[in-house]
């Protein structure tokens, strides 16, 4: 399976790391190494300013190639919550000298995930409440009516590119409000109000 991570896809995450607000879905891929479904995070040696991204993450449920967006939402049937951890120093790095980000992204254990439900059980789709928690304060605080490019645009988007197959993620893009995580930290993710991801930072 593979993880795919949409960058800069709510305006005012765009606007916190002063980039511009993109005119069409920006990219980048985890591999499986990345995933951690279970147990504590441990802070790699490498960085010291590792951020959280809270995101909502599609799990795709039938393989497909250049998906017409109006069929997009037949190709996921399962949401749930990750977090797209960032070595942010490393990523300023890259991006000054325009070199690719997976140093910075694609790390072991980069990709939390924590449970999914069902799509339906969500109900309106453009109007998702999610939240992240650290040491039960509120940190991030996003909704999916905020999105620049719609869970079935970039389903459709990717797969102009990227063969999908069941069982690869997609996260979705993070809200406003990433910033530093550090040894000891408790995480708690929310999808409406619901606890969907716990995570001890080590
Ligand atoms: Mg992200």
């Amino acid at each position: 399976m593979k993880i795919i991570c949409i960058g800069r896809n709510y305006a005012e995450h765009a606007k916190e790391m002063k980039s511009d607000v993109p005119t069409e879905p920006v990219y980048f891929m985890k591999p499986d190494t990345s995933l951690l479904r279970e147990g504590d995070f441990y802070i790699p040696d490498f960085t010291k300013d590792l951020h959280h991204e809270i995101e909502l993450v599609l799990k795709i449920s039938k393989a497909g190639k250049s998906i017409e967006e109006q069929f997009a939402h037949k190709y996921y049937d399962e949401i749930g919550l990750g977090i797209d951890f960032t070595a942010r120093d490393i990523q300023a790095k890259c991006k000054e000298k325009g070199l690719p980000w997976e140093k910075a992204k694609a790390f072991d254990n980069s990709a939390p995930i924590g449970n999914f439900v069902k799509k339906e059980e969500l109900g309106d789709l453009k109007n998702i409440n999610f939240e992240l928690k650290i040491n039960g304060e509120s940190r991030q605080i996003g909704n999916s009516k905020d999105l620049i490019f719609s869970f079935d645009k970039v389903v459709s988007y990717i797969s102009r590119f990227v063969t999908l197959k069941t069982g690869d993620l997609i996260y979705t893009g993070t809200p406003e409000g990433v910033g530093p995580v550090k040894i000891g930290d408790k995480m708690e993710g929310f999808i409406n109000g619901k606890s969907f991801l716990t995570l001890n930072v080590k």
